[in-house]
């Protein structure tokens, strides 16, 4: 899913607990659930790994994807009463850290991270190889929708 999605989620879960640590965990078990449903980064992870010349695509994608989540994050900060800045900081922490583990790996191929990578990727393609993919475009739609839907719920 989109940082954007994660975090969105993270910081309703952080909301609905009403506490930081219990934000932080489910916030975290919440990425890997919300990772299997099919969002149609398939083929940007393979233009990554594979095909490298289309790597910039996958990188321009990951680089849009964080600023457009930092965004997101700062306009609900600056727009709400945000009931526990606490809670909502820490939800989106668990939200995203899955994907910053996965992104230091690719850049260190540090061994000690590799159960973890394993660990994500078994709950993210978990009915893509089973089942295939969904186009990126419905995927981005279908995440647009539901966040304008979640944030009502801050
Ligand atoms: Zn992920």
């Amino acid at each position: 899913m989109t940082l954007t999605t994660h975090a969105t989620i993270g910081a309703v879960i952080g909301h609905a607990v009403g506490n930081p640590v219990l934000a932080f965990i489910f916030g975290f078990i919440s990425h890997f659930i919300v990772d299997m449903v099919p969002h149609g980064d398939t083929g940007l992870s393979d233009n990554f790994r594979i095909h490298k010349r289309k790597r910039k695509r996958a990188v321009a994608y990951v680089i849009i994807d964080a600023i457009v989540a930092i965004f997101f994050v700062l306009i609900i900060a600056n727009t709400r009463d945000i009931e526990s800045v606490r809670t909502f900081s820490w939800g989106i922490v668990g939200g995203v850290l899955p994907d910053l583990i996965v992104g230091l790996f690719e850049v260190t191929k540090a061994p000690f991270l590799k159960w973890f990578i394993r660990l994500h990727f078994f709950f993210h393609d978990f009915f893509v190889h089973r089942k295939g993919d969904v186009p990126l475009y419905y995927a981005i739609m279908a995440q647009v929708v539901l966040i304008a839907y979640l944030q009502t719920k801050l």
